[in-house]
């Protein structure tokens, strides 16, 4: 690629817990959002404990430090979390930019669409980006603030320096 046509995109580990009541359900019945965390009931009787978010690279081994801090927090707000079962912990790498904002867009070489650093997001935020990366590729130039928002080419030096205050617009473009 050419010299500064790449997006930064850096890893952001994710760790989670499937939990499971063996009873069933209704230890909860909405979700439960807490600071660094969420714990989000299933109609089963399971439950997801989410979910940490750590710079570490891309080491992808669990980590006690994170999962404690999680299942602490959960017990604090919900104590009858430490009567529930462990079904599994997941890790994964979440895609980051700079400003943690996706980058979506026209790059370089031609013909190449980014569509990536959606950190916390990309789930959520999948339809919006398919609608978009899909209006790229079909060659039309759509004039949307979002898309401005998420300009692959604000990473690159020049543009950067050029265009202060471009990190407030971004943010309220995407809030
Ligand atoms: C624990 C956790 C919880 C999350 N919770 C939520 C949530 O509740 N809501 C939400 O919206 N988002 C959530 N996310 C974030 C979401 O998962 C990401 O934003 C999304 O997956 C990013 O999608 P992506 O396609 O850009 O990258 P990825 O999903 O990372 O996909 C990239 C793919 O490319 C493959 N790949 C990498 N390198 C190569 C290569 N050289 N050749 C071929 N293939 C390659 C990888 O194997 C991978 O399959 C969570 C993430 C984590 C880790």
């Amino acid at each position: 690629m050419p010299d500064g046509a790449r997006v930064p995109v850096r890893p952001v580990r994710g760790q989670l817990l499937r939990l499971r009541d063996p009873s069933g359900p209704g230890l909860l019945r909405s979700v439960v959002r807490f600071e660094g965390g969420y714990l989000v009931p299933r109609a089963d009787g399971g439950y997801v404990l989410g979910a940490t978010v750590e710079e570490r690279g891309f080491d992808v081994q669990p980590q006690v430090g994170g999962i404690y801090e999680l299942l602490r927090d959960a017990h604090e707000l919900v104590p009858g979390v430490s009567e529930l079962k462990i079904d599994e912990l997941c890790v994964g790498l979440r895609p980051g930019t700079p400003d943690n904002a996706p980058a979506i867009g026209r790059g370089l070489p031609e013909g190449l669409v980014w569509a990536t650093g959606h950190h916390r997001n990309g789930i959520l935020l999948a339809p919006l980006t398919a609608e978009l990366v899909v209006r790229l590729l079909g060659g039309e130039q759509p004039a949307d603030a979002l898309l401005d928002a998420c300009a692959p080419q604000r990473f690159s030096p020049a543009r950067a320096g050029a265009q202060p205050g471009r990190a407030g617009a971004r943010q309220a473009a995407l809030s």
